[in-house]
């Protein structure tokens, strides 16, 4: 069972949302925040980052800062939605048992899996 799962998804979220509030041309402009709402903002970004355990926190920057990718992306009938590939059952139980961390073994974009656990479509 992996530790802190929960917690752990809960930071990622949150810095995902921290980080498309400061992407230039996203929801919000730099420039229309004052600047004590942007160290408010970059300070909760540094600590919610140092959070996260350290592999965690690698892909994260990886896929956000340096490719300006979502890092977490819904699953959808064992199909991830940035990659479209269908995950095997297998791996997809061991996912939602927590055996396993929710990262897609194509793309590696964590996964907010589906709290309905719907079964593949085929
Ligand atoms: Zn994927």
């Amino acid at each position: 069972m992996i530790e802190n799962l929960e917690e752990n998804e809960k930071t990622l979220l949150r810095l995902q949302a921290l980080e498309l509030l400061t992407r230039e041309g996203e929801v919000l402009c730099w420039a229309e925040l004052h600047p004590r709402q942007m160290e408010r903002i970059l300070k909760e970004y540094q600590e919610l980052l140092k959070k996260l355990p350290t592999s965690w926190r690698e892909r994260f920057q990886r896929l956000a800062t340096n490719k300006k990718q979502m890092p977490m992306v819904p699953e959808q009938r064992c199909v991830c939605q940035n990659c479209r590939m269908t995950i095997s059952l297998p791996l997809m139980k061991r996912m939602r048992a927590k055996q396993l961390e929710p990262i897609c073994p194509n793309c590696g974009h964590f996964l907010k899996l589906d709290p309905a656990q719907l079964p593949p479509k085929y």
